[in-house]
């Protein structure tokens, strides 16, 4: 939480952090909601914070950081609506976020990492490895700030944009704690989603924090030949292992996991790969999201044919798997995450 300035980052502090350390400035515990509330407003300096006063104002200028993020680039969608973010951080870094607008809310897609370093080879965000972390304040700046500058109300969080949540453990959960709290943005667990590509040990420390969130898992092929060729982390933590701690999350969570599966032509979307997904998952009561591969230069591989990915799902209904095929948004403006901050490093 420490900053290279050697100051902490305050808007990374959890309530009862705020306010030992204001206890320890002397001030008066009301002070700590006052600030902790306008943290959580897009202010980016103390200075705005003016029901404080100008002594204390002072005083955490001296002792604090305050980050806030710059928009480098902003893409918005003729076709549907959604709005897609660049953002400068502090140091020169990058990251994405995407604004959906579905029916029932409008929903934020966030990045928990500069870079990625899974290396899944369909994916954008980590051709250039990972950078660094993203401190929980970073994390908790995408959805504030994605709300204050398209003036769309986020009603909903999914956390997977750039980067591996799990990797980033400490991080994320503190980010959780901060945007659900009732004094800060006050978003339920139950509307947020956190997106892994199976880090084993982490989903079982996840599911001993008991959070209401919806667990997605990366999981794109049933069989660890395929899978271990387009994840590596599937070397790992291979299909089995992977199924049975999803398994123990259910059981000690009750929260069902939603399983990612991107379709990719010749690579896990022939009716061997469907028979043995429909196989593995049955009586899960688990829900499988379909989702046609986005093209991605760097990479040869290319999305399923619509013929391919309806016999897929045909194979799945029939061994009464829950499947949904994720609706492209966005087409227009490159909306899949980590092709903007691609693009840039190309540049
Ligand atoms: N690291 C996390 C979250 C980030 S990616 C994870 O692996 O789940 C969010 C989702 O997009 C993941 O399911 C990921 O596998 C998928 N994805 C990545 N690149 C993609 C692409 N080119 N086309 C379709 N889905 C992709």
């Amino acid at each position: 939480m420490t900053e290279k300035s050697g100051l902490p980052d305050i808007k990374s502090m959890l309530p009862d952090e705020l306010s030992a350390a204001l206890a320890a400035l002397g001030e008066p515990p009301f002070r700590a909601k006052q600030v902790f509330k306008w943290l959580n407003a897009p202010v980016s300096s103390f200075e705005e914070m003016t029901n404080l006063p100008k002594s204390l104002r002072e005083k955490l200028r001296e002792r604090f950081t305050l980050y806030t993020p710059a928009v480098e680039q902003k893409q918005v969608s003729r076709l549907d609506g959604t709005v897609k973010y660049l953002w400068r951080l502090h140091d020169g870094s990058h990251v994405e976020s995407v604004v959906m607008r579905y029916e029932h809310g409008n929903t934020v897609c966030v990045s928990s990492e500069v870079g990625c370093p899974m290396g899944c080879a369909f994916c954008a965000s980590t051709i250039g490895g990972k950078v660094r972390n993203l401190s929980a304040s970073e994390i908790l700046d995408q959805v504030m700030y994605a709300q204050a500058d398209s003036g769309l109300k986020i009603s909903n969080i999914v956390l997977m944009g750039i980067g591996e949540p799990l990797d980033n453990f400490d991080n994320v959960i503190r980010f959780l704690r901060l945007v659900n709290d009732p004094d800060g943005m006050n978003i339920g667990m139950r509307h947020i989603s956190l997106s892994t590509c199976g880090l084993v040990e982490k989903i079982d420390k996840l599911a001993g924090l008991g959070l209401q969130l919806t667990l997605s898992v990366s999981l794109h092929a049933p069989d660890d030949e395929t899978r271990s060729k387009i994840m590596p982390v599937n070397r790992a933590y291979n299909v089995d292992t992977l199924l049975a701690a999803c398994r123990r999350y259910f059981e000690k969570t009750g929260r069902r996991i939603s399983f990612e599966y991107a379709m990719i032509r010749d690579v896990n979307d022939t009716p061997f790969h469907a028979a043995l997904l429909a196989e593995k998952l049955a009586g899960t009561g688990s829900h499988v999201n379909l989702i046609p591969l986005n093209e991605v230069p760097e990479s040869n591989l290319h999305p399923s044919a619509p013929e391919t990915m309806r016999r897929f799902i045909e194979t799945l209904e029939r061994k009464n798997i829950n499947v949904t095929v994720r609706r492209k948004l966005g087409p227009d403006i490159e909306a899949s995450c980590g092709q903007l901050r691609r693009e840039r490093e190309r540049k």
